[in-house]
């Protein structure tokens, strides 16, 4: 389970960095395709033409009081003849009137950047012209009062091509509408956020006389986005990938933090156990498995260690021990009961003497004991303590335990060897003076 989640884990954070690689590719393939695509294209068009399906009207100053006509005659185009007289009014005007909403509700024109007008002008004097875009405003303009919505105007005078194209930003509200209407200083800039209709007509320069006109489109263009609009879109598209990119990164950096310690944990589990091993290897060199206490090879690394420790000389006695009667306790009871006796004599051993003293199988049912610092005459009376304590413990079978100890001194001599001979020596003595008891070796002193 463990490891199939892993494993799964670790399929997830590979493929999350493959991932992002594709996003980023496919972020500035976006990026640059969206750039370009707003720099050449992503153009929204309104036209109005007389194949647009507007209602296109004539208009004159007739209704103002002035004596102007203008004649729409609608064959292949928008053929407009206007009469231009002086009459009551006093900006004698006609031309054409787009029809874009209904009622309340226009077209939103601020979507687009410029229009373009394209129309042929022929008559006396200079071609002037006023565009108008009339707006519906909400809270002052009404649908009863065509007067009362907005008046945004520009004039201009239209080249020989016949075509202009001005940007939307150049039409101003007019005056002498916000005027005449009261309007409020603040919401007297243009706006042509709902316009109802678009005017053109001849302008303050025209001259009296008649002029035919021919309007073939009024187009207004724009992008569909604005620079502004893809610049945002662009930036906060960035940032969260920015931010996805972070979170992926801390998202795999803690996936690999977890591997690594995982690792670090089993590399540690399995460099305790060799060192168990090991140390539970080295003991069995130098350690008699059935006692626990040192073999041979044992006491041999005991007297190197000794000698390279500096302190070289500490163990100054030795014990040498020999149980008693120990075949008859075989023969009696068994392989095993004799065993059981072996361990019970190690341990009771090992708990009468000190830390720095060495316990020593030397074979069979014999032990040397190692007294390290322990004083001329001492190490007698230590083997009197032990051979003391056996008889006050329980045996296996209520057996009675007893063993005889040669003990001799090491300090002043060199060769443990030596002494080890000298306290077998004086543990015969004590077999041959009756067993269960404690000599010393020939030549030293007896104990105070
Ligand atoms: P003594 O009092 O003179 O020492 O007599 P003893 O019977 O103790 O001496 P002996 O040397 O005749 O007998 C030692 C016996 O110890 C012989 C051997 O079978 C037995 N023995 C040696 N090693 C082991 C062992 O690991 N386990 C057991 N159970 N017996 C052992
Ligand atoms: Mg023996
Ligand atoms: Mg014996």
């Amino acid at each position: 389970m463990t490891t199939g989640g892993g494993s799964m884990r670790a399929a997830g954070s590979h493929f999350g960095a493959q991932g992002m690689h594709y996003l980023t590719v496919a972020m500035i393939v976006l990026t640059a395709a969206l750039l370009w695509w707003h720099r050449y294209g992503m153009v929204r068009v309104l036209e109005l033409s007389a194949d647009s399906g507007h209602a296109i009207e004539a208009r004159d100053d007739r209704g103002d009081g002035g004596i102007s006509r203008a004649e729409l005659a609608r064959r292949d185009g928008l053929d407009l003849t206007c009469t231009l007289a002086k009459g009551a009014y006093a900006w004698p005007y006609c031309g054409y009137h787009i029809l874009l909403g209904e009622g309340e509700s226009g077209v939103d024109l601020s979507v687009y950047d410029r229009v373009t007008i394209e129309l042929d002008h022929t008559g006396p004097g200079e071609h002037s012209l006023r565009g108008y875009i009339r707006n519906f405003e909400r809270g002052f303009s009404t649908v009863a009062d065509y007067r009362t919505q907005k008046v945004n105007e520009i004039e201009f005078t239209l080249p020989e091509s016949g075509a202009i194209t001005i940007p939307l930003g150049l039409y101003r509200s007019a005056a002498w509408w916000n005027s005449a209407q009261h309007v409020p200083l603040l919401r007297t800039g243009a706006n042509i956020d709902n316009a109802t209709a678009v005017e053109l007509y001849t302008g303050s320069l025209s001259e009296m006389g008649t002029h035919r006109l021919r309007l073939k489109a009024v187009r207004f263009e724009g992008k569909w986005i604005s620079e502004r609009e893809l610049a945002l879109g662009l930036l906060g598209a960035w940032c969260v990938y920015g931010a996805l990119w972070l979170s992926l990164g801390m998202i795999q950096y803690r996936h690999q933090l977890r591997r690594e310690k995982a690792r670090v944990a089993t590399l540690t589990v399995i460099n305790r156990a060799l060192q168990l091993e090991s140390r539970q290897l080295a003991d069995q060199v130098i350690r008699d498995p059935l006692t626990g206490a040192l073999n041979r090879q044992g006491l041999r690394d005991a007297l190197v260690a000794d000698e390279e420790s500096g302190a070289h000389g500490q163990f100054d006695a030795v014990l040498f021990i020999d149980l008693d009667h120990f075949k008859t306790i075989n023969d009696t009871w068994g392989h095993e009961t004799g065993d059981q006796v072996l361990r019970q004599f190690a341990a009771t051993a090992k708990a009468v003497i000190r830390d720095a003293d060495k316990l020593v199988r030397w074979g069979g049912e014999e032990f040397l004991i190692l007294c390290a610092g322990i004083g001329a005459g001492n190490a007698a009376a230590l083997a009197q303590q032990l051979c003391d304590r056996l008889p006050l413990l329980a045996w296996p079978q209520g057996l009675h335990v007893t063993v005889s100890i040669g003990v001799a001194d090491i300090a002043g001599t060199a060769d443990i060897g030596a002494a080890i001979r000298r306290a077998d020596a004086a543990l015969y003595v004590a077999k041959r003076n009756g067993r269960n008891r404690v000599e010393r070796a020939t030549g030293e002193p007896a104990p105070a």
